[in-house]
């Protein structure tokens, strides 16, 4: 305990003399650039350099190993590293799918040569990745891929098309499925790969949404060849490595909304909306019986939930692997969030129709933009149905 006491009190030093004040309680808006990668723009140079602070001193990717650029550091460790951070309001110095997706499947299957060549550039920021798995006829039926590649040499031709790739448009990397023999059982044929994205026979078209904004792209590969050393794990036993990852993913997407991460404010956001929207009775309660009753299932179910994710997180941080049951976190998860968001807009009431312009205010704009962004979340990472189906065969070990 000694010990973690020095280290708490070593960094809360470090980050107070590290941290630039401009980028202290940041609002996670600005963050862009903290995706890293070569195309990164970032909205305050000191994001910037607070990524590159922290890099140095290993704390963008805390507990894994020293000679990847980790910070070498315990779970308690890390834990009290993000309670400092918390302290002064730092962002997270660096985000990502190579911190949270492929960095976690390169340290369980990579080879050290693999390991050497990109979780540093990883922990350093310098590599943005995106995820190739979902195709225009496969997505929840993934084994079912048709992006093909095949053996040349010491190379794999690879020729086919991804869908809803997040970001590829902003990412140097993709780790994609490909399908590396036709012949076999679905899930028998297909093999995990790493692909240089800045190459010829690569083409990336973002995807335009009504919102105006574009987070997912088409991507397309012609001919592209990719060294078979690019292989993760074996070649046909990509199935086991994208699965590892899907927990990674999902593990992930619950905890932005239940667990530690979450962000935490002084007071509840129902309280606020109540004040701003509905009013309270003569005994201080939420002056509609219907919402109250929903406004404390959410708060009940958010916080019971919270308290689930973080004994997940701290058997994580203990090395345990996530499993199928990563899709029950994932599903209750987004459900749960989704539900959330539904009492907030219903609270706001005409307020939430609004998508910009006069009549709405920024927060109220946002918050119906986030309520629709929940849909997503029970979508990307496999569907809520998806999980479901999981439970129950690979949980329950229910029948087909
Ligand atoms: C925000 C977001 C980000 C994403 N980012 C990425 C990314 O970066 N990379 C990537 O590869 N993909 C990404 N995706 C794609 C995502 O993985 C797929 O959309 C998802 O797996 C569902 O596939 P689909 O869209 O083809 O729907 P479908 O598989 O066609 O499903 C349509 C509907 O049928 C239901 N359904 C299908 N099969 C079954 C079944 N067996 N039992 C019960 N119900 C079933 C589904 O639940 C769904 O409601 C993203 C998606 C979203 C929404």
């Amino acid at each position: 305990m000694a010990d973690l006491d020095t280290f708490r009190a070593e960094t809360a030093k470090w980050l107070d003399q590290n941290a630039p004040q401009s980028i202290r309680g940041i609002p996670a808006t600005e963050l862009d650039g903290n995706w890293g990668g070569k195309k990164a723009k970032y909205a305050n140079p000191d994001l910037k350099t607070w990524l590159d602070v922290c890099a140095a001193k290993g704390f963008t990717a805390p507990t894994w190993p020293l000679e990847y650029g980790g910070g070498g550091l315990s779970k308690a460790e890390e834990k009290v590293l993000h309670q400092e951070m918390g302290k002064l309001r730092l962002p997270p110095p660096l985000v990502g799918f190579g911190l949270t997706m492929i960095g976690p499947t390169l340290l369980r299957f990579g080879t050290e040569d693999q390991k050497k060549e990109h979780l540093t550039k990883i922990t350093r920021g310098e590599i943005r990745w995106c995820q190739g798995y979902s195709e225009p006829g496969s997505g929840s039926d993934l084994a079912s891929l048709q992006t093909r590649a095949v053996r040349d040499g010491d190379d794999f031709v690879i020729s086919g098309q991804k869908v809803w790739t997040s970001y590829a448009d902003q990412a140097d990397w993709i780790f994609a499925l490909v399908r590396t023999d036709p012949k076999a059982k679905k899930q028998e044929g297909i093999t995990f790969i790493l692909i240089d994205m800045d190459q010829p026979g690569v083409a990336v078209k973002p995807i335009l949404l009504i919102s105006g904004k574009s987070p997912f792209c088409e991507t397309y590969f012609d001919e592209v060849r990719v060294p078979v050393k690019n292989v993760i794990s074996e070649i046909n036993a990509g199935w086991t490595v994208a699965k590892a990852l899907l927990g990674h993913e999902r593990s992930m997407i619950a905890g932005t909304f239940g667990g530690a991460s979450a962000p935490k404010r002084k007071k509840s956001r129902f309280v606020e909306l109540a004040e701003r929207y509905v009013g309270f009775d003569a005994e201080g309660r939420i002056d509609d019986a219907v919402l109250r009753d929903d406004v404390a299932r959410s708060e009940m179910d958010t916080r019971a939930f919270g308290l689930t994710v973080q004994r997940s997180t701290d058997a994580a941080k203990a090395g345990h692997q996530p499993g199928p049951e990563s899709s029950m976190f994932k599903v209750y998860a987004t459900e749960t969030n989704m539900r959330r968001h539904e009492v907030m807009v219903r609270m706001m009431g005409a307020q939430a129709t609004g998508w910009e312009g006069a009549g709405f205010d920024e927060e109220e704009t946002e918050l119906t933009k986030a309520w629709l962004r929940t849909r997503g979340n029970s979508i990307e990472g496999g569907t809520s149905e998806i999980q479901l189906n999981i439970i129950a065969k690979r949980v329950l070990g229910l029948p087909d």
